[in-house]
């Protein structure tokens, strides 16, 4: 199989219906880098910079920042990579910051909630990102939106940095993009506001799920216990993905059922047109991309949820069953 999945490398993931999906690879190590080129990804959908942040014993200065994320972007040669700003918080606590004492920290004081409270390592951060650029374009994202009002702060704070690097003369990114990561279920029913400003949305399907079913991430006991081919999840999907159409607004999926086969299958056919996972997981997933017709998938996604089930896999696994190899 590896061979196989080596063979593809330079080949899209077009299916039988001639739909592409791009796939992108998740990172947050310089370790990842050489990935990028080995894995056929078409750039990093989610670059989780809380992971430089984490690894040390003190907070990272900004220039030492921005020669770090001068260096992924040298390693991505001109591929697309979405800095997603710190997300701390919840499981990912700072050695050198003060810990809260909080009964849940998975829905506590997390990600943009503090990057807009203490304002000041965010604005650090989109000078790093904004230095790191120099004339090249960026794409910056925030984790855990949870309506309009914070990613219009957030994007304000980005936006600012960028004027002031201008106003003091040096370069700026050649282009800005700036996206939310959909986390939290309020943000599928943002206003109309919130799809028309974002230039992508990516969803985080970890944490997505996390509050769509109710049963914690990070728990054994319960977080394997409901399917993501749930209809009820893809239905929630269906959703999101169909207002991201309306507005014309790219969406990604970059949680870690991106890279399972038969998930990232059912998430193209609803429409979700990026893909980003673990570098590994790009072959098996384009290799299957491949073999379908993602019309014939959503036909019987949909006939599946027309008969009541709970779950679409049982069809969607017997239809694969009759497929030629
Ligand atoms: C997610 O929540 O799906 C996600 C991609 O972010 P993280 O796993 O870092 O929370
Ligand atoms: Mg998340």
């Amino acid at each position: 199989a590896q061979e196989r999945y080596a063979s593809l490398r330079g080949l899209p993931a077009q299916s039988k219906c001639g739909s592409i999906t791009r796939l992108y690879m998740n990172a947050g190590l310089m370790a990842d880098l050489p990935s990028i080129e080995g894995s056929g990804a078409e750039g990093v959908g989610l670059f989780r910079t809380e992971l430089q942040f984490l690894i040390r014993n003190q907070m990272p200065k900004r220039d030492e920042l921005a020669r770090l994320y001068a260096r992924v972007m040298d390693a991505a040669k001109g591929r697309p990579v979405a800095f997603r700003t710190l997300d701390i918080g919840s499981d990912k606590v700072l050695p050198y910051m003060k810990p809260q004492d909080e009964p849940n920290p998975a829905m506590g004081w997390r990600a943009i909630r503090v990057g807009l409270d203490k304002p000041g390592v965010l604005q650090m951060q989109a000078q790093a990102l904004i230095r790191a650029a120099r004339g090249r374009p960026l794409t910056v994202m925030f984790p855990f939106i949870t309506e309009l009002s914070e990613f219009t702060q957030a994007r304000d704070v980005v936006l600012k940095q960028r004027d002031r690097e201008a106003a003091l003369g040096r370069p700026v990114p050649e282009t800005l993009k700036i996206g939310a990561m959909l986390e939290t279920p309020s943000l599928a029913f943002a206003p109309r506001a919130f799809f028309d400003l974002t230039d992508f949305i990516s969803i985080g399907g970890n944490d997505l799920k996390q509050f769509f079913f109710a049963a914690d991430r990070e728990n054994e006991r319960v977080r394997r216990r409901y399917d993501t081919l749930n209809v009820s999840f893809l239905r929630f999907l269906a959703t999101i993905s169909d207002r991201c159409r309306e507005s014309d607004t790219p969406l990604s999926f970059c949680g870690e059922d991106a890279g399972r086969p038969v998930e990232a299958m059912c998430f193209a056919a609803l429409g979700i047109g990026t893909l980003s996972m673990r570098p590994a997981s790009i072959g098996p997933v384009k290799a299957l991309l491949r073999q379908v017709d993602l019309r014939e998938v959503r036909a019987v996604m949909q006939s599946a949820m027309d008969q009541g089930a709970e779950s679409v896999r049982p069809a969607i696994l017997g239809w694969l069953a009759t497929l030629p190899e």
